[in-house]
């Protein structure tokens, strides 16, 4: 049989780079394919010289051309962070919709599977607790959040379209909030941002009261997820997170502890639309992958910290 090959669309992002990793490592060729405009090539600086590994410089909403025999398409391309999104609307809502249809029209040109990274933004600031694939969602289209959440939306429905239209082998992953090496420290989540603040000894800024709540995952966890996602027959949307919930405040402290620092915290003004609550239901994901997040939020946070302290220190 020959060797399988994989477009990674947003590869030289935080989560494509480590797909880029991974599947490799299954012994697939990987093409990643990234305009670098939230991404980065120190990370996939690593890979390049493998010769399984290339790289291609493109803008996925314009045409997608590639050489040969493609066997999965994971598109994972667009801004991700609120405060990416927030400052690149308009690309947002092109490279999810229209980056979305010429990553389809390549899988179906193909004869390609193709994955979507879609995400729990999609149920926008839910009605349901903990939120389940079959719910539809409360996202204001209007809001400053809604290029990201319609967007996502119009790409899963594009996805089922294909599915439903041409045949395509579509799948669809709801990502929730993942950590890991490879963020950006100022990417503007949650996260990066405590974890730089708690270790430059800098006040943390919880935004509102600090009661939203979010659940956060290790990002291998959620690469094995992708990985049996892009393995299995199901078609409609899986949830992959972890179901760990805490609040925003409780999470800032915890940063604070796990760091050693003695940063206080401050509170700042709450983005609009900000979702309240998010946790996600994995019941379908156990059920149809056999997958659950491995680490908690402890375990993951620790070997998170080690990244961090590094990028801080170089930064
Ligand atoms: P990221 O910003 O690190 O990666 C996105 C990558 O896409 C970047 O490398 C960027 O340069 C590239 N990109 C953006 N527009 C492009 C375009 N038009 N053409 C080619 N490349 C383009 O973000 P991430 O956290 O790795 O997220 C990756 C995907 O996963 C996104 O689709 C995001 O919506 C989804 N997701 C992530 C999370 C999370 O917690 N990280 C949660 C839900 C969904
Ligand atoms: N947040 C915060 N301080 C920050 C950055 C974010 O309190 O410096 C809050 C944000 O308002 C949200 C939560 O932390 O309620 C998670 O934000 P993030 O940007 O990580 O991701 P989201 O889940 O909102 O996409």
């Amino acid at each position: 049989m020959s060797t399988k090959r994989v477009l990674i669309t947003g590869g030289a992002g935080f989560l494509g780079s480590h797909l880029c990793d991974r599947y490799l490592k299954e012994g697939y060729k990987v093409i990643c394919m990234d305009n670098l405009l939230t991404g980065s090539a120190e990370n996939i600086a690593h890979l390049m010289g493998n010769e399984d590994f290339e790289f291609v410089k493109h803008d996925v909403t314009n045409f997608i051309h590639v050489k040969g025999d493609l066997d999965l398409i994971l598109h994972f391309a667009s801004p991700a962070s609120p405060v990416d999104y927030l400052e690149m609307p308009i690309q947002t809502l092109k490279v999810g919709s229209l980056g979305t249809h010429k990553a389809l029209g390549l899988a179906k040109e193909k004869d390609a599977r193709f994955l979507l990274a879609s995400t729990s933004e999609v149920y926008g600031d839910p009605l349901t607790h903990p939120q389940k694939e079959d719910y539809w969602g409360n996202v204001n289209p209007i809001g400053h959040r809604g290029v990201y959440d319609e967007a996502k939306r119009f790409a899963e429905a594009m996805a089922m379209a294909y599915h439903r239209y041409h045949g395509t082998e579509t799948r669809i992953v709801r990502i929730f909030n993942t950590y890991g090496s490879r963020m950006r420290l100022h990417d503007g989540r949650a996260l990066p941002t405590f974890m730089r603040q708690a270790l430059r000894g800098n006040p943390l800024t919880v935004y509102g009261d600090g009661s939203q709540t979010r659940s956060f995952m290790y990002v291998d966890d959620l690469v094995e997820g992708v990985w049996r996602l892009s393995k299995s027959d199901y078609v409609e949307p899986v949830n992959i997170g972890n179901p760990e919930e805490i609040t925003i405040l409780e999470f800032a402290k915890e940063i604070i502890e796990l760091t050693g620092s003695d940063s206080e915290i401050i509170f700042e003004e709450l983005p609009k639309d900000d979702p309240q609550i998010r946790q996600p239901d994995i019941s379908k994901a156990k059920e149809v992958l056999d997958w659950e997040p491995t680490y908690d939020r402890r375990e993951g946070l620790s070997v998170a910290l080690e990244y961090f302290k590094q990028k801080v220190l170089n930064s």
